[in-house]
């Protein structure tokens, strides 16, 4: 396994509609270790498209409770486990996510009792834990995982991570308004993950949305990130690839690859891409 980074899901924002990419997911492969970032809608057929099997993930962690960030995380473990899982998993994440997982459980429990007792399956319950997700850093076989509270209000317990293996170091930033500190935290990576907005096709978004008002584009334009912004860390942190994701707008035909290059371009002229669904960047 090579060490790589894979765009599960590249969408920001939780509505699709007939040809949308999915909202956000991304697989980390490094020094051997398969963790899942975000768990957002269509995850479970990512990691399947990424060519990895649900029992093949070591570890998953959640950056915040947005829905776009977690909708699908239930369904991903049940489905890992009806595929076959019985080694533990952990899931890292902020307060919340332990009450999601238990009303899941409760939810599904029809099914998974009787799974347990008509095929003989082991307790789901008992093969996943939840995990607090605190500022700082914490080792996790081999790896190194460094986490940094963003800006994304009105949601306080919002993460960025650093994952550094023996070779490699990514930093994948969430959802956040841009910050002076992630220049620090991204410093030398070989890889920026970064959410991204295209200023100019806002307006339209918001028009397109049909049940909000402008609290919607106010809470875009205050914890989100302009790509020219994030172009702007980039060179800043001297990363040595760029790539955006978690698009917004990512479904809008008015709004294509040429005009996220011309914001990204103005400030940066580095390596970078524009994450579709299921890209795959390997770490050099
Ligand atoms: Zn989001
Ligand atoms: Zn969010």
């Amino acid at each position: 396994m090579t060490n790589s980074v894979t765009l599960l899901g590249t969408k920001g924002g939780p509505a699709i509609r007939p040809g949308t990419p999915m909202p956000t997911s991304m697989l980390v492969e490094m020094d051997g270790q398969r963790l899942l970032v975000d768990a957002g809608l269509g995850v479970t057929r990512g990691v399947c498209d990424a060519g990895v099997a649900l029992t093949e993930l070591d570890a998953i962690l959640i950056t915040h409770l947005h829905s776009d960030h977690y909708l699908e995380l239930g369904p991903l473990l049940h489905t890992a486990w009806t595929a076959g899982l019985k080694k533990p998993l952990t899931v890292w994440g902020p307060d919340g996510l332990a009450h999601y997982w238990e009303k899941f459980l409760d939810s599904m429990a029809f099914d998974i009792e009787l799974r347990v007792r008509d095929e003989g399956r082991p307790d789901l319950a008992s093969l996943v834990t939840i995990e607090r997700l605190a500022q700082g850093c914490f080792s996790f076989n081999g790896l190194l995982i460094e986490t940094m509270l963003n800006v994304h209000p009105p949601i306080e317990e919002s993460y960025a991570l650093k994952i550094s293996g023996s070779h490699h170091r990514v930093v994948l930033s969430g959802d956040t308004a841009p910050m002076e500190a992630m220049v620090t935290f991204a410093k030398g990576a070989d890889l920026l993950v970064h959410e991204a907005m295209l200023t100019a096709g806002i307006e339209a978004l918001c028009a397109r949305v049909g049940n909000g008002d402008d609290r919607l584009r106010i809470h875009l334009e205050r914890s989100h990130s302009a790509a020219g912004e994030v172009a702007k860390i980039a060179a800043a942190a001297g990363v040595k690839r760029l790539a955006l994701n978690h698009l917004i707008p990512s479904d809008d035909p008015d709004f294509g690859p040429e005009d996220w290059k011309c914001e990204v371009s103005a400030h940066w002229n580095g390596p970078w891409d524009l994450g579709v669904d299921n890209m795959r960047i390997e770490l050099e």
